[in-house]
């Protein structure tokens, strides 16, 4: 290999970048984005006061422990505020855990459909993603632990997943802890755990609290909405919290976030009415897509995987492109594996009714 300019670390250049949902559709005057599981409501009236409170003072550095943050975290989920670190979103979080736990020649385990930010986070580090095949667009609790190595360091496990929306119950979720040496690091991220009204469910907080080898992971971004200021925040076992804390960045997270986050983490009034919007919609959708003939995967989040027969014309490329000229901008999956499949995340009362009527037309055409 010719050295004559700098090298990235081994793995960088394997990675594809990520690439978000389109935002946009061009020449149509109302666009929907449904590409992104952002929260239709919109975050917490509080939150934004508390947004724009910080304006008169964006001379001053934030406070780089994100303290009264962290309290009022704790405080809603009756945690250790010295358990828990802020990121700039789970995204942040995410790559901090592989930079303090991964290095050249290890293994991280994700799922099949698991969110792209795992294996882009893992080959960051030169370490190797190992792709566990999921049953049912499901979670394969057996599969990951015997794709199991010496080498594994960290297993990545979305709870609901992202795209499916599907999930495994909090059984699967110990009897995978109980399989995994004591070394083997589990994230469990957490991300729309609030939209999950399933008893069997759980985002695992017992058992990080009762091991020394789990963290959740959880987000600002989807039931808070405060996606624009990229706000996270993960809880795990003291070691774990001083091993991610020395390699955070000092102030990785801003002040109108802290400030933001604090009124929207205590907001119980405005969770609850986004999560009650989700168990209207969600259902309703599943139902009225399924009637057109589309199979739909049972979703437990706050977005919905839409198949799409692939025949006579009826993909989901081609559902896409005339979703996307109603201005109905839906996510394509093909990059997660899933090219017959688009992901609809549930948004506002009219555009939820949109899209049914869209994909109404687009199969019978
Ligand atoms: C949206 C999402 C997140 C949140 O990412 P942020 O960086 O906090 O915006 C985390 N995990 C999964 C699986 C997601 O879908």
């Amino acid at each position: 290999m010719s050295l004559s300019r700098p090298q990235p670390r081994p793995g960088v250049l394997s990675i594809s970048a990520y690439v978000p949902g389109k935002s946009g559709a061009p020449g149509v005057a109302k666009v929907f984005k449904l590409s992104s599981n952002e929260s239709p409501i919109g975050p917490s009236p509080r939150a934004l006061e508390a947004y724009k409170g910080v304006a008169a003072h964006l001379e001053d550095y934030p406070d780089g422990a994100a303290t009264r943050l962290r309290e009022a975290i704790a405080g809603v989920y009756g945690l250790d505020p010295d358990r828990i670190v802020c990121g700039a979103g789970s995204d942040d979080l995410l790559n901090l855990i592989a930079r303090a736990y991964l290095a050249d020649g290890d293994e991280a385990i994700h799922s099949q459909y698991g969110f792209l930010v795992y294996p882009i986070a893992t080959m960051g580090t030169g370490a190797k993603p190992v792709s566990v095949p999921e049953k049912d667009l499901t979670t394969d609790v057996d599969g990951i632990l015997a794709a199991v190595t010496p080498r594994t360091k960290v297993i990545f496990l979305a709870n609901p997943n992202n795209p499916t929306g599907t999930y495994i119950p909090y059984d699967e979720v110990k009897r995978l802890h109980r399989g995994l040496r004591p070394d083997i690091l589990l994230v469990l991220d957490a991300a729309y755990a609030e939209y999950v009204g399933r008893n069997d469910y759980s985002t695992g907080l017992e058992l990080v609290a009762e091991s020394e080898n789990v963290v959740m992971c959880r987000t600002f971004s989807k039931i808070h909405a405060l996606a624009a200021l990229r706000l996270g925040w993960m809880v795990g076992p003291a070691h774990v919290v001083d091993a991610v804390n020395r390699v955070r960045g000092p102030f990785n997270v801003n002040a109108p976030a802290i400030e933001a986050g604090i009124a929207a983490v205590q907001d119980a009034e405005h969770i609850e009415r986004s999560r009650a919007h989700n168990d209207r919609w969600l259902p309703w959708l599943t139902e009225e897509i399924g009637k057109l003939g589309l199979t739909v995967t049972p979703s437990v989040a706050n977005f919905l995987l839409i198949h799409f027969p692939g025949t006579n014309g009826k993909t989901a490329q081609a559902a896409d492109a005339f979703l996307t000229t109603r201005g109905l901008v839906l996510r394509a999956v093909a990059s997660y594996g899933l090219p017959g499949a688009l992901r609809m995340s549930i948004g506002t009362e009219e555009a939820n009714r949109l899209v049914v009527q869209a994909l109404g037309e687009f199969m019978a055409a």
